[in-house]
């Protein structure tokens, strides 16, 4: 949509709130013929007219919650008069929009004869993959992340940044993840409180995006025989 809009071939909007609008276009004695052959349309008519001045005249905001209102009628019961007189041609009638909008700039064409700026495209796919690369390699073990990254912005540094954590594994230090200590804190302040756990009332303490983190602290709890379980508790020793 976005490369269609660069080439001029519609323009998007944001979502913005446009309210129903009316425009009663018809000659008053065709209306008027409408109204008598329909009650319905008849109150409906009147309605609008007594209501929204001008309307007669050009497109009008109006609201439907207001129609209702002074017709008594239903929603659904005024949206299919409005949508039959508008196929009919008496009036003009858009329904409200709160969602983004696409305006087509060029009467419609077909497919075959779209035309795009060729030497945009392929620069910007050769740009793109370019980024993929670079996080596909900042992703990959065995590489300095600050050097990745600085080739990530076009900059190349001809020294390791000895202090990530791939710089520091070389030194056969590892690092905690800091959230994951702060995390480990507080369920260790739980088994303070209360001895044994049930591990569903332990997930409870804490916000769904941390009960990964809760499971995996947990587990090597129990793979480092700080924990074990006994009929279905968790115990702290
Ligand atoms: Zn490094």
């Amino acid at each position: 949509m976005r490369i269609l809009q660069e080439s001029g071939w519609l323009t998007l909007s944001e979502s913005i709130f446009q309210p129903s609008t009316i425009w009663l276009k018809a000659a008053p004695q065709d209306l008027y013929q409408y109204q008598l052959k329909n009650e319905k349309i008849n109150t409906l008519v009147k309605s609008l007219q007594r209501m929204y001045q001008g309307i007669s005249q050009y497109p009008v905001a109006v609201q439907l919650s207001q129609v209702m209102m002074t017709t008594s009628m239903s929603e659904a019961s005024i949206l299919q008069l409005l949508h039959f007189l508008d196929q009919s041609g008496v009036l003009d009638f858009r329904a409200r929009k709160d969602k983004p909008q696409i305006t087509f700039l060029i009467a419609r064409q077909d497919p075959d004869h779209l035309t795009f700026d060729r030497d945009l495209l392929d620069f910007r796919k050769d740009r793109q993959s370019d980024r993929i690369a670079a996080i596909a390699t900042y992703l990959q073990p065995g590489h300095c992340r600050q050097r990745s990254l600085l080739s990530y912005f076009g900059e190349d540094s001809d020294a390791d940044c000895g202090l990530c954590d791939y710089c520091l594994s070389t030194k056969g230090i590892s690092i905690d993840r800091p959230a994951d200590t702060e995390l480990e804190e507080q369920l260790a302040s739980l088994f303070h409180k209360q001895e044994e756990w049930v591990p569903s009332d332990i997930l409870r303490q804490f916000q769904p995006e941390q009960h990964l983190a809760i499971k995996r602290i947990l587990q090597h709890w129990s793979h480092e025989g700080l924990m074990r379980e006994s009929y279905g508790k968790l115990i702290r020793d």
